[in-house]
């Protein structure tokens, strides 16, 4: 039996979940499923600009781990976006990261449950804020409940 693959760190979720092209039906094929670690993976060497060792640090994983977990990433969303297809970003193996020292903040959507992270200073208070899953504004902010302080 293979050995369960090593919790990644995931820093941020992605805003969106689901994508699909605008004005076409989807496409006859299943949708692309991008996991939430390699859009992490690719959120830190594409949009922070990390080298791939520092990007492997922050995620945990090996160099060659965050390589192909890139690759993978980039080869999906370049065949969704050539065959049309919707993309959905979910599932993986990660766990969010909690560090007080970048200051994320942790928020709950009470109507369905999901979670995520905000980095402070974005200007942003759990009362305006919507879920990212489903819109609601049933958001509350739960960091300040985690006794970790
Ligand atoms: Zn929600």
């Amino acid at each position: 039996m293979a050995r369960p693959p090593k919790e990644r760190m995931v820093e941020k979720l992605p805003p969106m979940s689901h994508y699909k092209p605008a004005g076409t039906p989807l496409c006859g094929l299943e949708e692309v499923v991008l996991t939430v670690d390699e859009m992490e993976a690719i959120r830190l060497i594409d949009i922070e600009q990390l080298d791939q060792s520092e990007a492997a640090k922050r995620m945990g994983v090996s160099t060659p781990t965050i390589n192909r977990m890139a690759n993978l990433a980039h080869q999906k969303i370049a065949s969704a976006l050539w065959q049309g297809c919707a993309l959905r970003i979910e599932g993986g193996n990660f766990r969010l990261a909690r560090h007080g020292k970048s200051g994320l903040r942790n928020f709950t959507c009470k109507t369905c449950n999901h979670r995520w992270t905000l980095p402070h200073g974005t200007g942003q208070r759990g009362h305006d804020l919507s879920c990212p899953a489903c819109e609601a504004f049933t958001v509350s902010r739960d960091d300040e409940d985690n006794g970790k302080n």
